[in-house]
């Protein structure tokens, strides 16, 4: 795990690597258990080899057979022991070794900081129209931080540069000079750093490291939506630092008005800086992005396949990317000539021609990266409220949009009751009628499902 970690984004380490463990092990046979199919898709396609070389590494004996199987984590789980050269190592039972869980961390103190993104630089990223002004101010905000552009607010939908930028900012700035203070945050964790911190009494402290430095950059705002009291804090947070003339850069997929009751003060305090915002690439710049990251991963690609990506893919340089690593990959691991037939094929269950067909599987991401949370918590049991209302989210859309059954939508959400799921549904059908708020989710949802508001 902790080789892992280190190869993955955080995000995707939590996300997909979380509540895994070793189930079966010997004679080069490895089984790994998973939550959910979700998970085993995931790491079956993007992280097989990279568990291969850490076992195989760890263990200096080849890996005959990798396979993910979905069981749950058994709260006994004896810490399987591998012996290596030189000593033994654990493979993660429920008492060995410590990687982060969901659960750990809401004991541990957050660290407060997340590492910074090498990869995430100016230099790697492609400017154009949809987003010069944002990338400007960026550049701006980089060479004179604390200056016109305080606070700087950027955002656009999903995938579509924000966090890239962010990491940007910081790693520029960290470059210019080593002493700067520098906090990058997602909004999502300040928010369980800050309740962290009053469980634990530690308020001042929280207070400390928040306004101690030079640079806070929070990504994805929009999830401090229904949280009156990380406001209020954020509130004081934000006043302290831009009366010391200390730099915040904030990103949401929305205009800072269209958060739901993001407080009037705070949204006219957003307004002294710069507000800019990232659209979609067109078509030339989809393309251009392509033939940069074909050129970083030194990959050889023909222009009319790169166009044939751009044209199929439109509106998120996540997936553009993605698109093109598997491309990548195929190609390399199968030896085939870089063809826009090979393409087609690569992206075959990628394709998504409008009208496309919507799947239980993009709902819940969208809803997950709506509210920023774990999509294993939202498959997951958890009863408290920033979970459970994005899950019941999850099975409104699910009936409506797909017509699902309740007990298909129980199954496809980890094995939930029919009851819980009709529960879930008339809540936010009643929710609808009354509660702005819900109706604002459901219709923003919808929009990034592209199936109208
Ligand atoms: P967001 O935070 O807006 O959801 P990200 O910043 O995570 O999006 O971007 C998604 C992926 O697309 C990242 O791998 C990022 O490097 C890449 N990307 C986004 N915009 C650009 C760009 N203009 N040039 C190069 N890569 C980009
Ligand atoms: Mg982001």
């Amino acid at each position: 795990m902790g080789q892992l970690e280190l190869k993955l984004t955080r995000a995707n380490f939590a996300t997909w690597l979380h509540n895994t463990f070793i189930s079966q092990f010997g004679g080069g046979e490895v089984v790994v258990g998973v939550p959910h199919s979700l998970a085993k898709e995931w790491l079956e396609k993007r992280c097989f080899k990279d568990i291969v070389l850490a076992l195989e590494e760890i263990t200096s004996a080849p890996v005959r057979s990798l396979s993910c199987r979905v069981e749950a984590k058994p709260s006994n789980l004896a810490p399987i022991m591998i012996s290596v050269p030189g000593g033994m190592v654990n493979t993660g039972g429920n008492d060995g070794y410590g990687f982060t869980t969901t659960e750990s961390m809401e004991q541990a103190p957050p660290s407060g900081n997340i590492t910074l993104n090498n990869n995430y630089s100016f230099q790697t990223f492609v400017v154009g129209k949809q987003n010069e002004l944002a990338h400007a101010a960026s550049q701006a905000v980089s060479s004179h931080p604390g200056g016109t552009y305080n606070p700087l607010f950027i955002y656009g939908g999903v995938g579509l540069g924000k966090t890239h930028l962010l990491h940007a900012i910081a790693n520029e700035i960290k470059r210019r000079n080593q002493n700067h203070r520098i906090m990058y945050v997602t909004c999502e964790h300040f928010t369980n750093d800050f309740i962290h911190s009053i469980r634990i009494g530690k308020g001042k402290e929280f207070k400390d490291r928040y306004r101690n430095v030079d640079l806070l950059l929070i990504d994805d705002v929009q999830f401090i939506t229904g949280k009156e009291g990380t406001q209020e804090e954020f509130f004081h947070t934000f006043n302290t630092l831009h009366q010391a003339n200390r730099q915040i850069v904030m990103t949401a997929d929305r205009m800072p008005k269209e958060i739901g009751d993001l407080e009037d003060r705070l949204v006219s305090r957003i307004g002294w800086g710069m507000v800019a915002d990232i659209q979609t690439p067109n078509f030339e710049n989809r393309v251009a992005i392509l033939q940069a990251k074909a050129k970083q991963m030194n990959f050889d690609a023909p222009p009319e396949v790169l166009e044939y990506i751009a044209n199929t893919i439109t509106n998120n340089i996540r997936e553009l990317e993605g698109s093109l690593t598997k491309l990548a990959t195929t190609a390399t691991v199968e030896k085939r000539p870089v063809t826009v037939g090979l393409v087609k094929e690569v992206m075959k269950d990628l394709a998504r021609p409008s009208g496309r067909h919507l799947t239980t599987k993009q709902i819940i991401r969208v809803v997950a990266d709506h509210f920023a949370i774990d999509l294993i918590d939202l498959m997951g049991q958890k009863r408290v409220r920033e979970i459970v209302y994005p899950r019941q989210i999850v099975m409104y859309l699910l009936r409506y949009l797909l017509k699902h059954s309740h007990p298909q939508i129980g199954d496809e959400l980890g094995g939930k009751d029919h009851t819980t799921i009709m529960h879930g549904v008339k809540k936010i059908e009643r929710l609808l009628k009354s509660d702005h708020q819900v109706e604002r989710d459901v219709a923003n949802i919808k929009r990034l499902l592209e199936v109208g508001g």
